[in-house]
């Protein structure tokens, strides 16, 4: 078995969370990766469950200590993974799923470049993926026209990723990603049948 760091990116609306779940959900060898940021707290985020959050001065200082795996700037505020936390999972024998931007999947793919798989989550196509984000009814006109505007940039990068699965049908979506990680993490390639790929 093979400790790997596992980033997935898609453009919002895509299907990442539900997918991501059912890894988590799936994969024992695979935990969540909680990262240290600089932001406030949004509504019931509490430290330690969705980030470590962190004075910029505390975050700083880390960074001078060499104490990130990776980190970045994203809408003014800083985001890290830090080593302690890819250490520690390593060592547990677990992988990690990790939700971090694109300057952060590049930097892990430097700093770890045997362990580090990434992932490109695509919609099959921008209509469906504005469909989702309407029918997901949590984001306000203005909002899905920022993502879809995002999700065009995004979508011209996919080539900077190891894979590209597209969530079209959920069921072989999810066993086409289930089936990279679990290549990645076990060596072992996965029928899609029943049950799913469980331990
Ligand atoms: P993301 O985390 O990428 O923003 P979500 O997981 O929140 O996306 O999914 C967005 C919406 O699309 C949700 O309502 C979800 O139930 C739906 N969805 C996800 N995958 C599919 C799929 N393959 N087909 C149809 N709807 C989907
Ligand atoms: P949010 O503030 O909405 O939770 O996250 C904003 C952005 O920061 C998202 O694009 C998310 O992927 C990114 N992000 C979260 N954690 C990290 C991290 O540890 N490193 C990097 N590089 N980006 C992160």
């Amino acid at each position: 078995m093979s400790n790997r760091l596992v980033v997935i990116s898609a453009p919002s609306g895509t299907g990442k969370t539900t997918l991501c779940a059912r890894l988590l959900q799936e994969i024992p060898e695979l935990i969540l990766s909680i990262s240290t940021t600089t932001r406030a707290p949004r509504g019931q985020e509490k430290h330690g469950t969705e980030y470590f959050f962190v004075p910029k001065e505390d975050f700083r200082k880390k960074i001078d200590a060499g104490g990130f795996a990776e980190w970045a700037e994203v809408h003014g505020n800083f985001y890290g993974t830090t080593k302690d936390f890819v250490d520690q999972a390593f060592a547990a024998g677990k992988s990690l799923l990790l939700d971090i931007d694109v300057q952060g999947a590049e930097q892990l793919k430097n700093n770890y470049p045997g362990q580090t798989l990434r992932i490109f989550l695509a919609p099959p196509s921008m209509e469906e993926l504005e469909r989702r984000l309407r029918a997901r009814g949590t984001d306000s006109e203005e909002s899905i026209k920022k993502r879809l505007a995002a999700a065009a940039y995004e979508m011209a990068h996919q080539e900077h990723f190891d894979h590209v699965v597209v969530n079209d049908d959920l069921e072989h979506a999810y066993f086409q990603l289930a089936g990279i990680v679990l290549q990645s993490i076990r060596g072992q390639t996965v029928a899609q049948g029943k049950g799913g790929p469980k331990a």
